[in-house]
């Protein structure tokens, strides 16, 4: 429109060339840089936030701010963590109109968030986190924050299509495994959407998929010790072709003491020759339950 300045959102293939044109940008393969550039996509992950004025946002990689931009405009305060000093002015310059978003230069797998979350959401009573995530390092990241039990409600974001899958897969399919385990231990994860290569500049060679991850209040099992709990999951999907009280045994067990292997099994109510990937939740808690208290820990 003449004589107005109009406000076009970044995430557009036109505003995102400007942006990156007019900086010198160019795109680093090594820190998992591509943009999104589609309003529709942006929209589900926003929605599937459920932000609002009294909630904070904790963004991983705002990039050149595509969803920083759309977070300020819903959420309360919104925090943006980014690795590449080469976008900070770019930052600066697209998220000039929001007050309330603070960005910080840095690697988030290194940040204390504990301290961060004091400092930054000191006001608000739930935090999200939302992102369109560098691939090459998603487990790392989401282990982090769940791990870190954070004041965060939920977790929303961007990752492989096949990551994604394998979060929230079900016992018995070939995509169940050590992550799906750990990721339902802390949340319930649901699958947002798929999403094709095409809206992201430059474009992955894989599918992506969104996922929510809502933040369980209360483990959903009783386990005596967390590490050895995933301890007892790592060593069940050793070798996926093995039966669980093979893979057990490498792990737990000496020549001398093999055939407690099988009876803590039984004991738990699992047969023996079935394969990590059929055990529930459940079954995982009873068992380390059953080890742990005959006194089994791994073999240094
Ligand atoms: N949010 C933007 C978007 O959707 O267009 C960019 C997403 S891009 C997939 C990932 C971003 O994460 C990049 O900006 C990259 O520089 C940043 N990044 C990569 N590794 C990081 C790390 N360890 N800590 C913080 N940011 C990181």
């Amino acid at each position: 429109m003449k004589g107005m300045e109009e406000t076009v959102e970044i995430a557009t293939p036109k505003r995102t060339k400007e942006i990156i044109q007019r900086h010198g940008f160019s795109f680093k393969k090594s820190l998992g840089q591509n943009f999104l550039i589609d309003q529709n996509i942006l929209n589900k992950i926003v929605n599937a936030a459920d932000l609002d004025e009294s909630k904070g946002a904790l963004e991983i990689g705002p990039g050149i701010g595509a969803l920083t931009e759309r977070l300020a405009r819903v959420a309360g305060p919104v925090t943006a963590v980014e690795i590449d000093q080469r976008l900070l002015p770019i930052l600066g310059e697209v998220m000039q109109p929001y007050p309330n978003v603070r960005v910080h230069h840095g690697d988030v797998l290194k940040l204390d968030l504990a301290e961060l979350f004091r400092t930054d959401f000191g006001t608000v009573d739930k935090v999200s986190v939302v992102a369109n995530l560098p691939y090459y390092v998603t487990t790392p990241i989401m282990m982090k924050l769940l791990e870190e039990k954070l004041p965060v409600d939920s977790i929303v974001v961007m990752i492989q299509k096949e990551v994604a899958e394998r979060m929230a897969a079900a016992p018995g399919s070939k995509d169940y495994g050590s992550l799906s385990i750990a990721v339902q231990y802390y949340s319930t994860p649901e699958l947002v959407c798929i999403v094709p290569p095409t809206v992201f500049i430059p474009q992955p060679n894989v599918e992506s998929a969104v996922i929510k991850l809502k933040v369980r209040e209360q483990p959903p099992v009783e386990i005596p010790d967390e590490a050895h709990f995933f301890e007892v999951v790592q060593a069940s999907f050793a070798q996926r072709r093995k039966t669980i009280s093979n893979n057990l045994k490498a792990r737990f067990f000496t020549k001398e003491n093999r055939e407690q292997a099988d009876q803590l099994l039984e004991q738990a109510g699992i047969q023996p020759s079935r394969r990590g990937e059929t055990l529930s939740l459940q079954e995982y808690a009873t068992l380390s339950t059953v080890m742990w208290e005959a006194g089994v820990r791994a073999a240094l």
